[in-house]
């Protein structure tokens, strides 16, 4: 597994991904690497682009050792709403307030091609939304209601 580098320039993280047509070994390989990458950056999620390939791959781990590797993710209903914080590994040192939905249903392939539906609540319906957003070039940034300040934090 290697550790991948987390881009942080906004001109490459505006581009919009493409969807993968074929799970290969390199794709089986980007997953691995983007879970290792998150952990070590201490993050609950993240998209292909962030690591500077253009494919809508996303993995997310909110509950410790659960991992969620999604390959051409779509939101297919979302409910409710949450605000709160929310920050990016590629938006080092910055976090905001985001309005969210509070739940929200994802569509996903596997890495072995199965397609499945992924339930999410509170920070895992966040995380899959700031994720899916990436694919699309979507920074939180842009949704943010407030940015916070370094004195903000507690
Ligand atoms: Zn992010």
């Amino acid at each position: 597994m290697a550790t991948l580098k987390i881009l942080t320039d906004e001109e490459l993280l505006r581009r919009k991904s493409r969807p993968v047509d074929k799970i290969n070994q390199r794709i089986k390989t980007l997953l691995d690497d983007m879970t290792q990458t998150m952990r070590l950056a201490d993050g609950v999620g993240l998209a292909a682009p962030q690591v500077g390939v253009l494919r809508r791959v996303v993995v997310i781990e909110v509950e410790p050792g659960e991992v969620l590797e999604l390959i051409n993710p779509e939101i297919i209903s979302r409910d409710g709403t949450q605000t709160g914080p929310e920050g990016c590994l590629s938006v080092p040192g910055r976090r905001g307030i985001v309005e969210r939905p509070e739940h929200v249903v994802l569509r996903a392939l596997d890495r072995d091609g199965n397609i499945r539906e992924y339930e999410g609540e509170g920070l895992l319906a966040r995380a899959m939304c700031h994720e899916t957003d990436h694919l699309d070039g979507i920074l939180y940034t842009d949704k943010a209601e407030k940015m916070l300040d370094e004195e903000d934090d507690e």
